[in-house]
């Protein structure tokens, strides 16, 4: 099977858009979408419509989570807190039932799936080797796909160690290694490219491949300045930081 994943939306439309012209691109037997569909962005409502007519399983994010009440926004810095509370206002009660449905882990097509991690789903990030194996020592999957970093990585078990890395575009053999991959974010990349990211990955060859994608980061930035949103969400974009 070929499987596609996005994750952190972030309520980022014009990067959502375009990838999914090239997810539509792959032929994909399913789409995964690991969460964080709202918060910092302008376009929380046509982020979920569009984000959930695609995806064929879907998980909720911490910032999912913080807009329908269901996370402390006192763990928020003041940013995440303002876009939080103008999310909350927005959301249509379609959505909110929505999101409300949503669980944060779920084992689908033979891979265990979570927005942050295997060990705590909401919130922990999968950010370092030392993280990655405490994480694979909590349960016995072979293959985890996690977000909430915004930075796409492949953690690999090799023997006793774990081994990590950044993988900004590309490739990665994940055959005969346990290994916890992550896609990147769509709507608000944190690695230095401000390039949308999302990843796929083939079961019959074990091969992982993140891919980036131009949007009109422009569009996105000024939606969020009209939405009376923190300007620093803006400029961000356009760093990818
Ligand atoms: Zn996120």
């Amino acid at each position: 099977m070929l499987l596609g994943f996005i994750s952190d939306l972030h309520a980022n439309l014009p990067a959502l858009e375009a990838v999914l012209v090239d997810v539509d691109a792959q032929q994909l037997d399913a789409l995964i979408c690991l969460g964080d569909l709202v918060g910092y962005g302008a376009s929380p409502n046509e982020v979920i419509d569009l984000a959930s007519e695609k995806a064929d399983v879907s998980l909720a994010g911490n910032h999912d989570l913080a807009a329908i009440g269901s996370f402390d926004l006192a763990l928020f810095n003041r940013h995440a807190r303002a876009s939080a509370e103008w999310t909350s206002g927005e959301l249509t009660p379609a959505n909110i039932s929505l999101l409300l449905s949503l669980h944060s882990h779920r084992d689908a097509f033979g891979l265990s799936l979570a927005h942050a991690s295997i060990r705590d789903p909401v919130s922990e990030y999968v950010s370092n080797p030392q993280v990655a194996g405490e994480n694979f020592a909590v349960a016995d999957f072979d293959i985890a796909v996690v977000g909430h970093t915004h930075v796409p990585a492949v953690f690999a078990l090799m023997g006793q160690f774990v081994t990590g890395e950044r993988l900004p575009a590309g490739r990665a053999d994940l055959t005969g290694q346990r290994s916890i991959v992550n896609p990147g974010s769509v709507g608000q990349p944190r690695d230095g490219d401000p390039r949308a990211s999302w990843a796929t990955f083939d079961s019959r060859t074990s091969i992982f491949e993140v891919r980036r994608v131009e949007y009109d980061v422009r569009r996105a930035q000024e939606a969020i300045i009209q939405a009376g949103l923190p300007k620093f969400l803006a400029t961000r974009l356009q760093e990818g930081t």
